[in-house]
């Protein structure tokens, strides 16, 4: 018989427990975002009504609008984009996503600064992403770039409201080395946090094959797409 999405979900939150159990946090600090990539309005009706999940990512924009516009009032989620954002479709992510985790240059958060005023949308939920693996195939400012810009956001965009960071892992099976990356952003956070004086809630890290390390290295949000909806057909 075909594993259907209660008992994907069900595995994925075990897991989770698990996870945040051997790194003695609580479970409930650690959000589940449903990627969803790929997946008809239909599949993520179920993951909304049936599962239960209340926030949802999506990479692009062009597939995420007409997911989002026919989506119902009457089942209220938050949409976050998490892929690379161009800066000519800045204003549709603002006019639609709550959340923002892929801000990835400084140019981009003074586009979204614009915008947002011009659209008067206030405290947009940000995450600045960085990439911790150092692969030219990621997007995400470099770690020893992040202070800086994470500073110049607080101080010049005042529209934005800067969460904390978000990450991709390394893409190998080594548990060392895709820790590593989890911990550098870990760091980062911390590091940041004090040099801005500021609370940064947000560790968004982990996926499907390392969320539960992402979550011993102190993830706040695990971003789950083929373990919550079956093997994608592309990307
Ligand atoms: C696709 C994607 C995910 C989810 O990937 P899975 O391996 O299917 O869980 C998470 N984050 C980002 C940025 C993605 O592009």
């Amino acid at each position: 018989m075909m594993e259907g999405f209660p008992d994907r979900l069900a595995r994925v939150r075990e897991m989770l427990s698990l996870a945040a159990e051997s790194a003695g946090r609580p479970v409930s600090d650690i959000s589940i975002i449903g990627v969803t990539k790929t997946r008809s309005l239909q599949e993520i009706l179920v993951a909304a009504s049936i599962g239960g999940l209340t926030l949802f990512g999506e990479n692009r924009i062009q597939e995420a609008l007409p997911k989002i516009s026919s989506w119902p009032e009457d089942l209220p989620v938050e949409w976050h984009l998490i892929g690379h954002l161009q800066k000519n479709k800045a204003r549709k992510a603002l006019l639609n996503f709550t959340m923002i985790q892929s801000l990835d240059s400084i140019e981009l958060a003074d586009i979204l600064e614009r915008i947002s005023l011009e659209i008067g949308r206030q405290g947009v939920p940000v995450l600045l992403e960085v990439n911790t693996s150092g692969e030219s195939s990621k997007y995400g400012v470099k770690p020893e770039d992040a202070s800086y810009i994470a500073s110049y956001i607080c101080e010049n965009c005042r529209n934005l409201s800067l969460q904390g960071l978000m990450t991709v892992g390394p893409l190998t099976e080594d548990e060392k080395q895709i820790r590593s990356a989890f911990g550098l952003l870990r760091g980062l956070l911390v590091s940041i946090g004090k040099d801005l004086n500021k609370t940064l809630p947000v560790l968004s890290m982990g996926m499907s094959y390392d969320f539960h390390w992402a979550v011993e290295e102190g993830s706040t949000m695990v971003r789950i797409g083929s373990a919550l909806f079956g093997t994608r057909e592309y990307n």
